[in-house]
């Protein structure tokens, strides 16, 4: 049996006869949401039962939903090898009626995916470096997480839906699956979520972020740096030892993105660690001459973590020097901090939890 998500409109066009079928066949899946082939009932009644023998269409199963006070959703999915992965699905903005009822704003939803089960990278602040590294995920486990939570939330298929790949798991380190993920998302026939909607988030594996800039697919990029200085940079993350700041920095400079568009730096605040005034001053040196932005996240401590979250006081502190020099800076709103919202803590959690 063959995951269909794992199809691009191409690909399936060469799998069915006549090729049309293959647009219909998106259509059903993407569209209108439905839970299994029988219900495609413009396809031929033997294309359907072929269908049906051949593939299947829900390569996650949902074992643990949680919804924060503030509206995130995280789900534990299970894979068919009964693997776990995480996604949180996140409203950005609230719906807003006016005073009969009519709603003048949609909400909008960002969703954040998983790219692989594990991680190989070793974080030191990281949940999911310290189960290890399991395996890849394929482009439709990927596409598979997003298709669910659309269909689960009842998001209509024209709201718009941006795709974060901050979960469990380095995408850069899974480049193929996750650039034909970024395809399949976009394909007008499917999800339609378009490049510039989606968001490759990366420890800063120097080479790939060049590969992916060849691939030239119009996606946006997100550095997780969380250190300005290579000795602590690589005290946190190990992969800093492969690749030092300055030749992430290089790999980012020559980066295809949109004009309209920044390069945002992740910046995980650690008490003591990485928030005082002259890591502030050397982030903004760092970040000399590149069209950036910076979003600062308070550290989410989990068990057996050395570290502390940091005072809102040294984030404000940090926040205010770097608009102040010139950088646009926000403050990621810890969103679900009430349902362990860090990618790899429900996994871990759900662990502890069996008897
Ligand atoms: N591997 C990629 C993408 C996913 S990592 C990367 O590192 O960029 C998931 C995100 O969760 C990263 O931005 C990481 O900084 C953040 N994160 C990890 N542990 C966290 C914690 N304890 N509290 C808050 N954010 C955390
Ligand atoms: Fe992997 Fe990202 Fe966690 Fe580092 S922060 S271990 S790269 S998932």
């Amino acid at each position: 049996m063959k995951n269909i998500l794992d199809f691009t409109l191409d690909e399936l066009s060469e799998l069915v006869t006549p090729k049309f079928r293959a647009k219909q066949i998106y259509e059903w899946i993407y569209k209108k949401g439905v839970k299994n082939f029988d219900e495609m009932l413009n396809l031929p009644k033997e294309l359907r039962a072929n269908l049906s023998e051949n593939f299947y269409l829900d390569p996650v199963k949902c074992v643990k939903c949680e919804e924060s006070i503030d509206g995130s959703k995280k789900y534990l999915f299970e894979l068919k090898d009964g693997k776990t992965i995480e996604s949180v699905l996140l409203p950005m903005k609230e719906e807003v009626a006016d005073e009969n009822g009519k709603i003048s704003r949609h909400a909008r939803y960002t969703i954040c995916v998983s790219s692989q089960v594990g991680c190989k990278m070793g974080c030191a602040f990281c949940l999911t470096a310290k189960g290890g590294f399991v395996r890849n995920l394929t482009a439709g486990e990927i596409v598979g997480q997003i298709l669910y939570i659309k269909i689960a939330n009842q998001i209509p298929y024209e709201r718009r839906v941006n795709v974060v790949y901050m979960g469990m798991g380095e995408p850069l380190d899974n480049l193929a699956n996750v650039s034909k993920a970024v395809q399949i998302l976009k394909e007008n026939d499917g999800l339609a979520i378009a490049p510039r909607r989606q968001t490759i988030s990366t420890s800063g594996l120097a080479t790939q972020i060049k590969k992916l800039g060849e691939m030239d697919l119009g996606v946006l990029l997100a550095i997780s740096l969380h250190a300005v200085t290579d000795e602590l940079r690589a005290k946190l993350m190990p992969i800093n030892k492969a690749y030092n700041i300055a030749s992430v920095m290089d790999a980012v400079r020559n980066f295809p993105i949109d004009m309209r568009k920044r390069v945002m730096f992740e910046y995980l605040v650690m008490g003591g660690v990485n928030d005082s005034p002259s890591d502030a001053k050397t982030l903004v040196k760092l970040l000399h001459g590149i069209k950036a932005k910076v979003n600062l996240i308070y550290f989410n401590p989990h068990e057996g973590s050395p570290y502390l979250r940091p005072s809102t006081e040294n984030m404000v502190k940090f926040q205010d020097y770097l608009s102040a020099h010139g950088v646009t800076c926000t403050i990621r709103q810890s969103k679900g901090l009430d349902i362990s919202a860090a990618c790899g803590q429900l996994k871990e959690r759900s662990k502890n939890d069996r008897p």
